[in-house]
C-alpha cells in the first residue's frame, strides 16, 4: 500500500481504534500536530472531500458526533479543539481532524504544517457542511490561492503575534499553554500585545 493509503491500513487494525461505530472510527493521528490530535474516518470507501455530495450530510453528522465523543471520552474540552478538513488532503480516505488548539507538538515541524491547519487550508466542519448543503459538492482551491496560503506569515492562532520563524512560534505557543491568562487576552483589547511570556 502506498503512503497515501496509510490511513486505510490503520483503520483495519482493531488496536488503533479509540472509538468505533457501524459507520465510522476514531484513531489517533500518528504525527500529532498538537497535544491532542484525532482523526475520524468513515468505514465506507470515500477517498476525499471531493467525493462528497448532499447524500453524505448524515455521514458527516456521524463523523462530527464521534469527534465530540472522543473529546468527551478523553476528558477534554470541546472548545479547545479545531474540527475540520484539509482543503487539499494528502492522505486517502476522507478524514475529519480533531486537533487541540495548543499546537504544541514535536511533530509540528515546518511552516506548511502550521499553515495547513491555521489558514483557509483548514476548512472547519461547519463551513464544509454548509457548502455541501448549498452546492452539493466541495470545490478545490486554485493553485495560486493554495500557494498564497502556504506562504502566509506565521500568525499565532491565539493572539495577533506574528512569528519570524517556526522555533519562535513554537516557543510562543508553549507560553500560551503555560500561562492561561495569555489565552484570555485574545478576547480583550489587549490582544495586540505580542509578548505573553510570564
Ligand atoms: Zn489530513
Ligand atoms: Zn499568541
Amino acid at each position: 500500500m502506498s503512503w497515501s493509503n496509510a490511513l486505510v491500513k490503520e483503520i483495519l487494525k482493531p488496536e488503533s481504534l479509540i472509538i468505533s461505530s457501524e459507520i465510522a472510527v476514531v484513531i489517533a493521528d500518528k504525527f500529532p500536530k498538537a497535544r491532542h490530535h484525532y482523526l475520524v474516518l468513515p468505514l465506507a470507501d470515500i477517498p476525499s472531500i471531493f467525493h462528497l455530495n448532499r447524500s453524505h450530510l448524515p455521514l458527516l453528522e456521524e463523523l462530527h458526533l464521534l469527534a465530540r465523543n472522543v473529546v468527551e471520552v478523553k476528558g477534554l474540552h470541546w472548545q479547545d479543539f479545531n474540527v475540520g478538513f484539509h482543503a487539499e488532503p494528502s492522505m486517502q480516505r476522507l478524514h475529519l481532524h480533531v486537533v487541540s488548539r495548543d499546537f504544541v507538538s514535536p511533530s509540528l515541524k515546518n511552516k506548511k504544517h502550521w499553515n495547513s491547519f491555521n489558514t483557509e487550508l483548514f476548512v472547519p466542519y461547519t463551513k464544509l457542511y454548509s457548502q455541501l448543503e448549498k452546492e452539493n459538492s466541495i470545490s478545490r482551491l486554485s493553485k495560486s490561492l493554495k500557494d498564497e496560503l502556504l506562504a502566509k506569515p506565521l500568525i499565532c492562532n491565539q493572539c495577533e503575534f506574528v512569528a519570524k520563524n517556526l522555533p519562535t512560534l513554537k516557543e510562543h505557543l508553549v507560553a500560551h499553554l503555560q500561562d492561561p491568562k495569555s489565552i484570555r487576552k485574545r478576547t480583550t483589547s489587549e490582544n495586540k500585545r505580542t509578548s505573553s511570556s510570564p
